[in-house]
């Protein structure tokens, strides 16, 4: 196929006509299971010695799965992925595949709360060590990576400070010792950044943010190697952390916008964030655009643009904070 741009990839990467029925937009393969030809097929199938479908728990799940992983795979640059029902399953997914107990997992210290509770106290349970690292003080990186790192997780821009990390430079530190470097790109997005061309072993996603891009649907993605995908089989097929055919379909019809969206979304957060530095009220501004962002540097070397995510901080503290929640009219008070 000849090597098409982003927003191209957007719309066109996985589409085709759907085989049996000729329908030209992806249908939704609503269906716990698929029928096999005969017995010697479908013991091919499970034998994973002819490729297909068998039931919507294991991978590749559905025809409408597949779709959706060829897309985003295109968009991040990456061999293949796998889908999942939540972004925090997705990250549980990476987890149980790649660790166990007695393994180190260094976490960078500002991450989604989900996943910093997901660490600190379900995977410290099952007898895995976390470490959250300031992971922007690559000295400290380096420091903190032992023996049994198995795996580093990053997560760049962070939830909620927007704090970069150097994915390249910790990439390089963890090909050295042979941990996995794992990065949450949910701010960024492919649009912007391409953790797999900057050295990460993965790239992971909550769908539920800009991939689906509609807040209607809970959703996430691992993509990276055959090998690193293959590598997560067990788990995926075991624990049943599946996406549903009717989220991977809203996921592709997301996706088709998202060079769209994203752009809006860039050029809308860097007025704002602009205009909330200008203003006497507000004590500080985090958007990775703004030359004062603490890692505005690393932001220009690895980022094409800054996503639509801000931070700050209202001068009066708690109570001046309150008020203007309480006040806000087109912004609506609720988890993202
Ligand atoms: N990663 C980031 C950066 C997030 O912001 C979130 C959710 O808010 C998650 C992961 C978890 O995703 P989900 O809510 O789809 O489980």
């Amino acid at each position: 196929m000849k090597k098409m741009k982003f927003g191209t990839l957007c719309v066109h990467a996985g589409e085709r006509p759907d085989p049996s029925s000729g329908a030209h937009t992806t249908p939704i393969h609503q269906t716990s299971t698929f029928v096999f030809d005969s017995a010697e097929q479908g013991a091919a199938r499970f034998a994973g010695k002819e490729d297909g479908f068998i039931y919507a728990r294991l991978m590749p799940n559905t025809p409408t799965h597949a779709v959706l992983i060829e897309k985003i795979a295109a968009l991040e640059g990456a061999e293949t992925g796998q889908s999942f029902s939540s972004g925090m399953s997705a990250i549980t997914g990476v987890a149980l595949s790649f660790l166990k107990k007695g393994d180190h997992l260094l976490s960078a210290d500002v991450v989604y709360g989900g996943t910093y509770e997901l660490f600190e106290s379900v995977l410290t349970r099952l007898g895995i060590e976390v470490s959250f690292v300031d992971t922007t003080d690559l000295e400290k990186v380096q420091r903190n990576l032992k023996k049994n790192t198995r795996m580093v997780f990053l997560e760049t821009p962070a939830n909620p400070t927007m704090k970069i990390c150097d994915i390249a430079a910790i990439g390089e530190m963890t090909r050295q010792t042979g941990a996995l470097s794992i990065v949450d790109n949910t701010f960024a997005t492919p649009m912007f950044q391409k953790p797999l061309q900057l050295g990460a072993d993965a790239v992971l996603h909550s769908c539920t943010k800009y991939i689906g891009g509609h807040a209607d649907l809970l959703g996430g993605v691992v993509v990276g190697s055959h090998e690193f995908i293959s590598s997560m089989k067990p788990v995926v097929n075991l624990t049943g952390l599946t996406m549903a055919p009717h989220e991977a379909w809203l996921c592709i019809r997301g996706l088709k916008t998202l060079h769209l969206r994203m752009e809006k979304h860039a050029n809308n957060a860097l007025e704002v964030a602009k205009y909330l530095e200008t203003h006497r009220k507000i004590a500080w501004v985090r958007y990775p655009g703004l030359p004062t962002h603490p890692q505005y540097e690393i932001a220009q070397k690895q980022m094409s643009g800054f996503g639509g995510m801000l931070s700050f901080g209202v001068a009066g503290g708690i109570e001046a904070g309150r008020k203007l929640m309480n006040s806000l009219e087109l912004c609506s008070l609720a988890h993202i």
